[in-house]
């Protein structure tokens, strides 16, 4: 299988999966559970996860690893736990990919405020992710994708930790925002521009934005990366925003309502498509679909 930057770079458009938190949630995942103890307990669901997708037309599977930092294991008293974590999920995502797909491995937000806004000192939130990805890159993996990060400061932390202990491991980082009328900021405040300089002078191969409010934010945001930017774009767009009805959490988005924007997506410059929260199979099948069309 050619590495995914030379297919990238050829051209190439690669589908990523979907969900994994809002999938085991589905599955039993206890709410208050910490979702990466299930990589622990039941391996078995990452696999069929992993699987499903898979099936579904996905190029790139990615680990159970979101929370995986020894800072954000620690909620829930898992720190020590930190390295068999992670080698528990690549194992699982290896075994449905296969040589089929691609392994990404995510690593999300520590879940600590750095100073001066909180009391986190910046060196502990690097040694924490130098920690969770020396682990991920002694386990072997195709991309490490940096994800949900809602500030910059820490995304570039965490590319930085990557670029040091998994060198040679292709970084994808990407960031929420919030659509406000001065336009796209995350909470804390930084503006695509910046998140675009940042991120590549970190080291970042593939930067882009996860999560938010659904696929027609998510063009606009692409629209500003690709003008900001000469780096390959990842985009994996939320089925919408949840919404509570009758204590059960819905995501709004259907496969097809994403599905016929994806060209959109595509024609604003997004080479790595994938889901977020709420997207199932049925959204990534949907995306195939669609982009073997593209493609023919
Ligand atoms: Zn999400």
């Amino acid at each position: 299988m050619r590495r995914l930057m030379e297919r990238l770079r050829s051209g190439e458009v690669l589908l990523v999966d979907g969900a994994l938190g809002t999938m085991l949630i589905a599955r039993g995942l206890a709410p208050g559970r910490c979702p990466e103890s299930i990589n622990l307990e039941r391996p078995q669901w990452l696999v069929e996860i992993a699987r499903a997708y898979r099936e579904a037309g996905a190029d790139v599977l990615t680990a159970n690893t979101f929370g995986g930092s020894p800072l954000s294991l620690e909620r829930y008293g898992l720190a020590e736990d930190t390295e068999a974590i992670q080698r528990a999920a690549i194992r699982a995502t290896r075994e449905a990919a296969g040589d089929e797909a691609f392994i990404a491995v995510s690593c999300g937000p520590s879940g600590r405020l750095m100073k001066p806004y909180g009391d986190t000192e910046p060196d502990e939130v690097s040694d924490s992710f130098r920690r969770q990805l020396r682990a991920i890159a002694a386990a072997g993996v195709d991309l490490i994708a940096i994800e949900t990060m809602t500030d910059l400061d820490e995304a570039v932390l965490a590319v930085q930790a990557a670029r040091e202990v998994a060198s040679g491991v292709p970084i994808s980082a990407t960031l929420t925002f919030e659509d406000t009328p001065r336009g796209f900021f995350t909470i804390m405040g930084h503006d695509i521009e910046q998140a675009a300089a940042r991120l590549a002078e970190a080291g970042a191969d593939i930067i882009g934005s996860n999560c938010g409010q659904g696929i027609e934010t998510m063009l606009r945001i692409t629209a500003g990366f690709q003008e900001h930017s000469s780096l390959p774009l990842i985009v994996q767009p939320n089925a919408g925003l949840p919404q509570t009805r009758a204590s059960e959490v819905i995501y709004p988005e259907s496969p097809e309502f994403m599905a016929q924007r994806l060209p959109a997506l595509l024609d604003a410059g997004a080479s790595i498509i994938g889901g977020c929260c709420g997207t199932t199979p049925a959204h990534t099948a949907a995306f195939r679909r669609v982009l073997d069309d593209h493609i023919r």
